[in-house]
């Protein structure tokens, strides 16, 4: 059986902890924030009941993934695993202190793969001894839905550790892609200026958020860019589009939106805080 490590219960460390469960693998799930594992174990929960409820999972089997996670506040638990999967806040330096030590505790042959959506594998890699045992597992949100994966190969990454993520994703029923290293990746890249023009437009006071997602919708994508920030966090989304303008070197198309950091300062982050460019208070 795979022993996963997840490190980071929010949104997406607890859609990842739910794939790897309902596909066998026994799973910690490390967070710093008490109330984050919490409330991950009982979404965890929920979901595990929807399955069984819905048929897709038989009650034995989600009774044997419940039995396989584990709720950790002490990074040290992730010692015994095969394969580690960051997802904390899309933060370089945060990141890079945790895969220190990460490669300090973990075995040598663990994988160390981190969820970020923009950041570099090289410059996580670098950080510890194993660079070739360091890459990119890109899931997208929600993860238990979403089936594609960017498995993205850092300057040093090996090819038996990109065989191994991309087996991995395609035993957890996923839809594996191998990327190279570059800010973004290929989807967050070409988000970008989805993003971007959306904003100008309601920024320039063309159209509001509704009328620009109503339009996006009709060419026949399933979500427009507003929805979309919303449901992948407004804090997040602008961390996102910081990284990649950073690591361009500040190219002018790539700048975010003054807009973006208002309606973080405003703490309206989207369905996660009940209110972002819609309002989700009583859903
Ligand atoms: P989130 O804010 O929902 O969750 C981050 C979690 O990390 C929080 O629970 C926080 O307590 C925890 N954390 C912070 N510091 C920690 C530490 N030192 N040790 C352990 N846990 C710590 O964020 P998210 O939306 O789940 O995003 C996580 C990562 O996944 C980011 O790199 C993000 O870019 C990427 N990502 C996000 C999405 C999305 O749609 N939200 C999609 C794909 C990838």
């Amino acid at each position: 059986m795979e022993r996963v490590g997840i490190v980071g219960a929010g949104t997406m460390g607890r859609g990842i902890a739910y794939v790897a469960l309902t596909h066998g693998a026994q799973v910690i799930l490390y967070d710093v924030a008490p109330g984050a594992l919490e409330s991950a174990g009982a979404q965890i929960e929920t979901w595990l009941q929807e399955a069984a409820a819905k048929g897709k999972l038989a009650e034995a089997e989600a009774q044997r993934a419940r039995e396989r996670l584990f709720l950790s506040a002490s990074l040290a638990e992730l010692a015994d695993a095969d394969v580690i999967i960051e997802a904390v806040h899309e933060d370089l330096a945060l990141k890079q202190d945790l895969f220190r030590q990460l490669d300090a505790i973990c075995h040598p042959g663990a994988i160390l793969a981190s969820n970020t959506s923009s950041l570099s594998i090289t410059a996580l890699g670098a950080v510890t001894r194993r660079p070739e045992r360091v890459a990119g597992m890109h899931f997208f949100n929600p993860a238990p839905v979403m089936r594609l994966v960017e498995v993205v190969r850092g300057l040093a990454t090996s090819e038996e550790t990109v065989r191994a993520l991309v087996d991995l994703a395609r035993r957890w029923g996923k839809t594996p892609v191998v990327v190279k290293d570059t800010p973004g990746f290929i989807v967050n890249r070409v988000a970008r200026p989805f993003y971007l023009e959306a904003l100008r437009l309601v920024g320039e006071g063309v159209a509001d958020p509704p009328t620009v997602d109503r339009l996006v919708r009709a060419l026949g994508f399933r979500m427009g860019p507003f929805e979309l920030m919303d449901l992948i966090g407004l804090d997040v989304n602008l961390a996102v589009s910081e990284s990649v303008y950073r690591a361009f070197f500040e190219e002018p198309r790539f700048r975010p939106h003054p807009l973006q950091r208002q309606m973080v300062q405003a703490g309206r982050l989207g369905r996660k805080s009940g209110k972002g460019w819609y309002d989700y208070e009583g859903q």
